[in-house]
């Protein structure tokens, strides 16, 4: 297997520090707000590596921290901690909106197919942790005191920009316009590890520790809970692009300075959802969530359908225009694979399925080219192999895609028979009786009449049925007769 490593900046053969195993650490949501769908872009590919990795023989250990504390408005630490805004947004507190948006986040990953991690902790949970490796970064010289924060040193590294090459955009820092620089820091790109008083003070979750009572910076949030539950060799690290600066950046820092030894081997980073007027946010133009879609009559799993037919590697262009077109790609394709029918005693060409599995295994191996595993399921229609076998080869593929396949085209299918049995139980069955099959027959020639809009000929049908003593009567289930 291939994948690109942004920290190399090369495609590489994915190669484990223990054989068949692979850590995986993905950063989480900071929950104070719902996940827009450009954030589930990120984790829908992430869970695609997840699902992929597992496919492919290896166990699997999936951590991703939730960011509840110290994750600052701007994410070159400054402006306010995000959770206290939202909270203060919502008149509650911190801890509330981190539970509240934390279930919101899993039951939309939910909705999205997107595996649950196998670890998942809430930054507030590892605040020993932390204290742990600030000390150990104190005495070992890579961090400092200034104003009551703790700084990270980065002149003390011998590299720090291990993701330069994205261009000066990629890597915005976010910083506010007319924020101004800390003060306290030595070099512009040092970074806080533990704010005291500084200029938060009415900051609601604050922890005694040997630096003063305060609160952990966001960096040090994610190299801890990886270390914690992943040792400290790591083989695989994802999150957004623009986690990568300064993120990610300073996660290496501070990692290494604490382990003396290289930490992480392979980083993967997806490029951004976009909207036509450029980057998606929580707080411009329409929030879109997996929920705003549902509200509009998008099935969520065809937006994980739409992310997969492109390269996580390119940004996306979202409009409800191209979601469309996902949309009724995705529906010819659940007819299609439900009009899959075994014959009776059909039996799976195991010879025809592994054909078709390498051709899945191929798109993915080179560096999850989704839109190429799709285009593999659509070869497994187009193939000259029964239609069990076919069946057997989207069940394979679809425990990586997660798209719900086969359930969707069985339901698609259930549909389709109870539309035919309907149409077949209207068929009317005349009385035996001519007396009555002849007013039956006539109440039929006044609704084809009033179907074709012929209401002059239905009118005169009712006349001359009531001239014989017949009252009818239209009710939503047809129409009924009555002699008076
Ligand atoms: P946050 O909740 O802001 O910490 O972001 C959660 C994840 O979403 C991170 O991995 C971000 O890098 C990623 N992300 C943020 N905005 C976008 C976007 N527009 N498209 C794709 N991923 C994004
Ligand atoms: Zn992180």
């Amino acid at each position: 297997m291939y994948l690109y490593n942004t920290a190399t900046r090369k495609r590489e053969e994915f190669v484990p520090n223990e054989p068949g195993k692979v850590g995986l650490y993905t950063c989480g949501p900071t929950v104070y707000h719902y996940a827009h769908i450009g954030n589930l872009r990120t984790y829908i590919m992430e869970d695609i590596l997840d699902r992929y990795l597992r496919y492919s023989g290896y166990e699997v250990k999936r951590v991703m921290n939730i960011t509840d504390v110290g994750h600052l408005s701007s994410d070159g630490d400054t402006g306010e901690d995000k959770m206290l805004k939202g909270a203060r947004r919502e008149k509650k507190t911190v801890m509330e909106i981190a539970k509240y948006y934390t279930d919101c986040f899993f039951a939309d990953a939910e909705k999205l197919n997107i595996r649950r991690p196998d670890v998942i902790e809430p930054a507030t949970a590892c605040i020993d942790e932390f204290v742990k490796v600030i000390s150990s970064l104190i005495e070992k010289g890579y961090a400092y005191e200034a104003g009551g924060n703790i700084y990270f040193d980065t002149s003390k590294l011998k590299e720090y920009y291990v993701f330069n090459d994205f261009s000066s955009e990629d890597l915005a820092v976010g910083v506010r316009e007319g924020v101004e620089e800390d003060g306290n820091k030595r070099n512009k790109a040092d970074f806080v590890l533990w704010f005291t008083k500084s200029k938060f003070e009415d900051q609601e979750l604050k922890w005694d520790s040997p630096f003063g009572v305060g609160y952990p910076g966001w960096h040090i949030e994610c190299s801890c809970i990886s270390m914690k539950h992943l040792g400290e060799r790591l083989d695989i690290h994802c999150g957004g692009i623009d986690n990568a600066f300064p993120h990610h950046t300073n996660e290496i820092a501070q990692s290494e300075a604490y382990l003396g030894h290289k930490w992480c081997n392979y980083w993967m980073h997806v490029l951004h959802l976009n909207t036509d007027s450029g980057k998606m946010s929580k707080s411009s133009g329409e929030f879109l969530t997996v929920s705003l879609l549902e509200s509009k009559g998008y099935d969520p799993l065809a937006y994980r359908f739409f992310c997969l037919g492109s390269h996580y590697r390119k940004s996306l262009v979202f409009s409800y225009e191209n979601l469309d077109n996902a949309v009724v790609s995705f529906n010819k394709l659940i007819a299609r694979i439900a009009a899959l029918k075994p014959e009776e005693g059909e039996t799976v060409d195991e010879a025809a399925l592994a054909e078709l599995k390498a051709g899945f295994v191929k798109a993915l191996d080179n560096d999850l080219n989704t839109s190429l595993a799709v285009t593999a399921l659509y070869n497994v229609l187009k193939a000259k192999a029964g239609a069990l076998t076919k069946r057997a080869a989207i069940a394979d593929f679809d425990t990586v895609l997660a798209l719900d396949l086969l359930k969707k085209a069985d339901e698609y299918a259930a549909r389709e028979a109870q539309k035919a049995a309907k149409a077949a139980s209207t068929v009317r069955i005349y009385s035996d009786d001519p007396e009555i099959r002849a007013i039956e027959e006539a109440i039929d020639a006044r609704t084809a009449a009033k179907k074709a809009k012929n209401y002059a000929e239905a009118d005169r049908i009712r006349a001359e049925l009531l001239a014989r003593g017949i009252v009818l009567t239209d009710t939503p289930s047809g129409t009924t007769f009555e002699r008076v």
